[in-house]
């Protein structure tokens, strides 16, 4: 093997750094393989190494960094810091030169470990390093951040899934209970009493379901920021007497007795969604219905409790019940979605933990709050608060709804509407069969169109006013029936352009009743059918 000469080679290597100095500390005497023109003098000085050192820093560094040289180079310091590091490494701002670094490279140590002999290399960090550091920096920083990012996602995820698989159980729950009866009622057909029975839980496991879903489809608008409040002129004391109509019978079944207040109120005409406040009033209740154990006494007191020189008026409606009440742990997280009180007596009890979060999140957005005071056992206190605009104008009352009132086929029996031809659009067999059945109780005659192409066909072909009215399903093979209906209307007859159509469809935002208006349709029915609503349309539209 070649012999090298280390000497020359560090020499050529020091060229590298503007200095580039080997301490012997042992002998504190030094090196020097380069060194900055104006310290040439002080390096071949009588000075102990050491003292060299501390008079440069003095001379060349700037005057804010030199107590971090100083450290740098003591010998204690660099003892310590050098005890598990070969290398250690400072940065500076050197009087001349700009930024700069400086390296301290072990060379030789004791045999306690105690270095004896090392380099100090130095140089200016050029303007392309202060860049590269610039962008080190910020990729650090960036990475931190899309780390943060990451862990936020990670978390949404979580609860989505958390979530899906809780929307997906209490879907499954009911679906079983329909699918079960609907069996077992095939077994026992001969027995009409069994039958019935299977019937009433069908139809009990499928309002669940649909309430189930439209709680979902809130929740998911809420959390998206896409629920939208409408701002209706109503009587909040007809809202609350209204609400009591639609829980009367089932106040009776349990034999609760409720006693209402609304004495409190002043101004009675208000200005708000009137659906979605009776959506907390309808929680409200039959929460305080199902969490009490029968024969329970409850009561209501709504009362004004202040109002604003704008004239927006706070409400106060306390839910007061008897019932089961709640320990503190249950308390403290109803209001999340899907949390329920984790006891025998709730899970017999029919909910899905999501009326509370929706009902508060809807108090929120109207500047209120629900709040909740209870005791296991005793009872539980549920106080809403709601800002309202008051108003001056009426109330039109026929905007007000039947609310759950069963859904049967026996109003539209009543309806004598024999001699009426309609059209029904509908691709899905089954929904087809159950919109024609249900409309040929009414004595109507009903001609079916698979898609919105053949509706398209069947009435350009057929007389004036031969069909009086249209029912058009949404989401179709071929033609949809948005298209169908921007078709039909188009076409240059007086009866095309005027037949009423009516969309019935599974897509029930109020983007889609939007879009159905749009399309030029005249109204709007969503499924599953609600025979009540069926029977209004049926009385508003078709007698056209
Ligand atoms: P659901 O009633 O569908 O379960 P909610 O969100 O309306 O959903 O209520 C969440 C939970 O709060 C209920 O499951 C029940 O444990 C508790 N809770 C609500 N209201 C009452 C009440 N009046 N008395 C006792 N517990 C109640």
């Amino acid at each position: 093997m070649k012999e090298y000469n280390f000497e020359q080679m560090v020499f050529s290597l020091s060229n590298l750094y503007d200095n580039a100095i080997f301490f012997d500390f042992e002998n504190d005497s030094l090196k020097v393989f380069k060194i900055m023109p104006r310290l040439e003098k002080l390096m071949k000085s009588d000075e102990g190494a050491q003292e060299k050192i501390n008079i440069a820093i003095s001379r060349t560094v700037d005057s804010e960094f030199q107590r971090a040289m100083y450290d740098f180079v003591d010998g204690d310091t660099l003892q310590r810091r050098l005890k598990n590091e070969n290398i250690i490494h400072q940065e500076y701002l050197s009087v001349e030169r700009g930024w700069s670094e400086a390296f301290i490279i072990t060379v030789e140590r004791n045999d306690d470990g105690k270095v004896k002999k090392f380099f100090y290399v130095s140089k200016s960090i050029h303007e392309e390093s202060i860049e590269r550091k610039r962008k080190r920096d910020e990729e650090i920083r960036n990475r931190h951040l899309l780390q943060d990012a990451l862990e936020t996602a990670e978390a949404a995820n979580k609860a989505k899934s958390l979530f899906l698989s809780n929307v997906s159980h209490d879907i499954r729950t009911p679906l079983n209970g329909i699918i079960g009866m609907t069996a077992i009622a095939s077994d026992k057909i001969d027995d009409k009493g069994k039958v019935m029975d299977c019937l009433n839980k069908i139809n009990i496991a499928s309002q669940h379901l649909l309430s189930l879903i439209n709680e979902v489809l809130d929740m998911s608008k809420i959390e998206s920021g896409k629920l939208v409040l409408s701002k209706d002129d109503f009587s909040l004391v007809n809202l609350i007497e209204n609400t009591y109509n639609i829980v009367k019978s089932e106040l009776k079944s349990h034999r609760h007795s409720l006693s209402l207040n609304v004495s409190g109120i002043t101004h009675t005409m208000v200005k708000g969604d009137r659906m979605r406040i009776q959506q907390i009033l309808l929680n409200m209740v039959s929460n305080m219905i199902k969490y009490t154990p029968e024969g329970g006494r409850l009561k209501i007191i709504v009362r004004e409790k202040s109002i604003s020189p704008n004239m927006v008026a706070c409400y106060e409606m306390m839910f007061i019940d008897n019932g089961i009440g709640m320990s503190p742990e249950t308390q403290a997280v109803i209001f999340n979605p899907f949390s329920r009180a984790d006891d025998d007596r709730t899970s017999q009890i029919e909910g899905t933990g999501l009326g509370l979060p929706i009902a508060r999140n809807i108090a929120h957005m109207m500047g209120g709050d629900i709040v909740v005071e209870s005791e296991q056992n005793k009872g539980s206190t549920f106080t809403v608060t709601l800002f309202l605009p008051v108003s001056a104008g009426n109330e039109k009352i026929d905007n007000i709804s039947a609310g759950d009132e069963p859904s049967s086929i026996n109003s539209l029996k009543n309806m004598k509407l024999d001699g009426y031809n309609i059209l029904l659009v509908e691709d899905n067999d089954l929904n087809a069969e159950i919109a024609r059945t249900v409309l040929e109780a009414t004595g109507i005659s009903v001609d079916w169109a698979k898609n919105g192409e053949e509706a398209l066909k069947k009435v350009s072909d057929s007389e004036d006013w031969h069909y009086r009215m249209i029912l058009m399903d949404i989401q179709m093979p071929k033609m949809n029936g948005y298209d169908a209906t921007r078709a039909i209307r188009s076409i240059e007859r007086e009866y095309t352009r005027n037949v009423p159509i009516i969309s019935m469809t599974a897509n029930a935002f109020a983007e889609d009743v939007e879009n159905a208006k749009r399309a030029g349709m005249n109204a709007h029915l969503s499924k599953p059918i609600n025979m009540n609503e069926l029977a209004r349309v049926l009385n508003r539209w078709l007698k056209y």
